[in-house]
C-alpha cells in the first residue's frame, strides 16, 4: 500500500510539469487547451463604422445590414470549416460585401469630389508576413481579389491607379465599366455634401470659423468600409479590407486601408486587425501594428489591445472609428469610438452573432 501511494506521488510529480506545459496560458488569462487535433477556427467581418444609432435604420434595412453580414460571415466560416485558408476565407466574405451597394466597398463605394470613384483594398498572410495592397482602381470588380495577385503573383506590395488596373488586366480579373460602381444612394450623399461644403466656404469667407471636423461629423461621411479576420485550421492568421474611402475626397487621396499596418495587419505570432474609420488617423497612429506590437511587447490580451488604440489613442487624437481583430487562440478583440459598427463574428458554438449598435 504503502508503495502504491509513493509510486503515485511520485508520477503526479513527474506528469505535473507536463500537464502544465499542454496548457498554455492565453494572453487573457484564462487557461486554454492547445490541441492540435482541436484547432480553433476564427472568423470576424465588419462592415463600417460610423454613426448608426439604434433607430436610425428602418427594420427593413436592419434586416437587410443583418442578412448580409451573416451570410458573409457564414461564407468565411465555411471556406474555413472545408479546410480552406484564412486568407481564401477572407477573400470569400469580403467578395460579398463588396458586391452588394449596402457597403462602402466594391459596387456600393463612395464619390470623390469630383464625382468619381476610386478604390481601394489591401490583403496580409500572418503566416509568411507577405502583403498585397492596392489603390485608385476605377474599374476592378473586385479590389480584395486585386491585393491578393499583388501579394501572390508579383514581387511587390502595393500597386496604384493605371498600373494596377493593366495588372488586373494581366491577371484576367474581371473589369466593369466605371457605371457599375455608381449608385443613388452615395450620389446624392455627395450632393449633399458638397451644398454644405458650399455653405461652409462662404461661412469662411465672411470670416465665420467653420472646424474641419464638421465635415467628418455628417453622416453622409459615416464610412462602410468592410473587412475580415481569420484564423485557420494551420493556426494561421490573416486581415483583408476593402474601401471605397470617404465620400468628397480630393483626387488621389489614399486612406488607410491599402496601408498595411495602418487600415490592415496579420502576424500569426501576435495578431490580425481590420480597420474602419477615419483614415487619416488611422495612419498617423499605425492602429492595426500599434495593436499587434500591444500583444507582442506588452503581452497585452487583444480586446484590451484594441480598446487601448481605439478608447484611448485614437479617441484622444480626436479620429474615429474601429477595428476588428483574432489573436493566435481565437480571441476576438472587437472596439469602436463610434455609435455603431457593423460587424459579425463567429462565436464558441459554431454560430454566427451579428451586432450594429454599440449598446
Ligand atoms: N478607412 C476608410 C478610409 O479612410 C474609410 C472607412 O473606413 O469607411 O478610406
Amino acid at each position: 500500500m504503502k508503495k502504491l501511494l509513493s509510486f503515485f506521488l511520485l508520477a503526479t510529480f513527474l506528469l505535473f510539469p507536463i500537464l502544465l506545459s499542454a496548457q498554455q496560458k492565453s494572453k487573457t488569462g484564462m487557461l486554454k487547451l492547445q490541441s492540435p487535433q482541436n484547432p480553433r477556427l476564427g472568423f470576424v467581418i465588419h462592415g463600417g463604422a460610423g454613426v448608426i444609432k439604434r433607430g436610425s435604420l428602418s427594420p427593413e434595412r436592419e434586416k437587410e445590414y443583418r442578412a448580409i453580414l451573416e451570410k458573409s460571415v457564414l461564407a468565411g466560416y465555411k471556406a474555413l470549416q472545408s479546410g480552406k485558408s484564412s486568407l481564401d476565407a477572407i477573400q470569400a466574405a469580403i467578395i460579398i460585401m463588396e458586391d452588394s451597394p449596402m457597403f462602402n466597398a466594391g459596387k456600393g463605394s463612395v464619390f470623390t469630389a469630383d464625382g468619381k470613384n476610386e478604390l481601394d483594398a489591401s490583403i496580409m498572410d500572418g503566416k509568411t508576413m507577405n502583403a498585397g495592397a492596392v489603390a485608385g482602381l476605377h474599374t476592378v470588380k473586385n479590389p480584395i481579389l486585386l491585393a491578393r495577385a499583388v501579394m501572390d503573383k508579383s514581387p511587390h506590395v502595393m500597386m496604384i491607379g493605371d498600373g494596377a488596373e493593366k495588372f488586373a488586366k494581366e491577371m484576367k480579373l474581371e473589369l466593369v465599366p466605371e457605371k457599375y460602381f455608381w449608385t443613388q444612394r452615395r450620389w446624392d450623399s455627395l450632393q449633399r455634401i458638397i451644398k454644405r461644403e458650399k455653405e461652409r466656404e462662404k461661412a469662411k469667407k465672411e470670416g465665420k470659423q467653420v472646424s474641419i471636423n464638421e465635415y467628418f461629423e455628417l453622416p453622409e461621411n459615416k464610412f462602410g468600409t468592410v473587412g475580415a479576420v481569420a484564423l485557420d485550421k494551420d493556426g494561421n492568421l490573416a486581415a483583408g479590407t476593402s474601401t471605397g474611402g470617404m465620400t468628397y475626397k480630393k483626387y488621389g487621396r489614399v486612406g488607410d486601408v491599402p496601408v498595411i499596418g495602418a487600415g490592415t495587419y496579420a502576424d500569426n505570432k501576435n495578431c490580425a486587425v481590420s480597420a474602419t474609420g477615419w483614415g487619416e488617423f488611422f495612419i498617423r497612429l499605425s492602429v492595426s501594428k500599434d495593436i499587434c506590437s500591444l500583444v507582442e511587447y506588452k503581452d497585452m490580451g487583444i480586446q484590451d489591445a484594441a480598446n487601448m488604440v481605439i478608447k484611448q489613442k485614437l479617441q484622444k487624437a480626436g479620429g474615429d472609428g474601429g477595428v476588428i481583430a483574432l489573436d493566435n487562440k481565437g480571441n476576438i478583440g472587437i472596439s469602436f469610438n463610434s455609435e455603431g459598427m457593423y460587424r459579425a463574428y463567429i462565436n464558441d458554438k459554431g454560430e454566427p452573432v451579428v451586432e450594429i449598435y454599440g449598446d
